[in-house]
């Protein structure tokens, strides 16, 4: 449900208006925009006959109900694009935000040279992982506490803003302490305790698309996110599993059209997880920019036949330079084609 309010609301009339909706036992969402406040009141079905009568209540210009099974993701409920902060950067604001690194934190060498590499190239924020959510027990299963402590170090050096994994609900506050972003890989994109704690947190979600998950999956998923309070998600295609094995998934591009048109989330492109080989990457990357989407999270590597996990999809500097350059290219032309149509 959405309770549209009229143009001269008052605040006590919206605080009206959120009290009312608690009373029920539904939870309020406000959406302040440049015109109108909106409040989304999202619940189960049981207080659904008694939250309708919110209409009567003095500023309330409309209720309209959100047909959508995701509400506070849904562009019924806020039409401009949501824009996640992270320091100076606007991810959803139009620009191309470029997030590059690592599949896994290994050594202090290792990460600094990675963050030197996306540095110079002009990428804006390090990747890394600590956690890893590996397919088999016995793969390297991450740094844990002292890869989030090379991160921090690694970020004061170049101040380059960090993404890592989360993947215990147990470890999210230690995650939160040392990353700027939060991630959900695609194996723990339906982990409804894990999305509901990260929900809880102060910085961003970056939550990856299943290998098997549906659009409306997806953002059922970070509908969970949302519904415990925290409105800083991006989405991330990063390839489905098909009938095809010449790539290690299927990137699915046309996610991204779809999920900018459903939903007001920013949505950014994995290539190097979709394609599973480094030859394929670029292109994709560059596929990426093109159909709209609001960034790339990529795997670079100084030395990829050495990487302890994903070297054969991991960019090497040289290649990740000239795609960055690709890549501004590409974003020029897009700026173009939007100022003419
Ligand atoms: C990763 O980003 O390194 C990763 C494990 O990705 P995904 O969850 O998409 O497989
Ligand atoms: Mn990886």
């Amino acid at each position: 449900m959405i309770i549209v309010m009229k143009r001269n609301a008052t605040d006590a009339q919206v605080d009206r208006v959120v009290e009312w909706i608690e009373s029920v036992g539904y939870r309020a969402h406000l959406s302040r925009g440049t015109e109108k406040t909106i409040i989304g009141a999202v619940g189960d079905a049981r207080g659904r006959e008694q939250i309708k009568s919110v209409g009567h209540l003095p500023g309330v210009e409309s209720v309209v109900p959100i047909l959508k099974p995701y509400k506070l993701a849904s562009r019924e409920f806020r039409e401009q694009d949501t824009v996640v902060r992270v320091g100076p950067l606007g991810i959803g604001d139009g620009t191309f935000t470029v997030m590059a690194g690592p599949c896994a934190v290994e050594t202090e060498e290792q990460l600094m040279e990675c963050a030197y590499v996306a540095k110079k190239a002009g990428a804006h924020i390090l990747r890394g992982g600590a956690f890893k959510p590996r397919t088999s027990p016995y793969s390297f299963q991450g740094l844990e506490e002292a890869g989030l402590k090379l991160l921090k170090k690694v970020r004061e050096r170049t101040g380059l803003p960090v993404v890592t994994e989360v993947v215990n609900p147990a470890d999210v506050d230690l995650v939160e302490a040392y990353a700027d972003i939060l991630q959900i890989g695609a194996r723990n994109v339906q982990n409804f305790a894990l999305l509901k704690r990260v929900g809880q947190a102060r910085k961003p979600v970056l939550l990856k698309r299943g290998m098997m998950t549906t659009i409306e999956e997806l953002l059922m998923s970070a509908e969970y996110i949302l519904s415990e309070g925290n409105p800083d998600v991006i989405l991330c295609e990063r390839g489905i599993r098909t009938f095809e094995t010449a790539t290690r998934n299927t990137l699915d591009l046309s996610a991204v059209v779809v999920l900018k048109q459903l939903s007001h989330l920013p949505v950014i492109v994995d290539p190097s997880h979709a394609a599973g080989h480094w030859k394929y990457v670029a292109p994709l990357a560059r596929a990426a920019v093109a159909v709209g989407a609001d960034g790339i999270i990529v795997e670079v590597h100084p030395e990829p036949e050495k990487a302890v996990s994903d070297g054969m999809q991991s960019l090497k500097p040289e290649k990740f330079y000239q795609l960055m350059e690709d890549i501004g290219i590409l974003e020029g032309a897009m700026r173009q084609m939007r100022a003419n149509s």
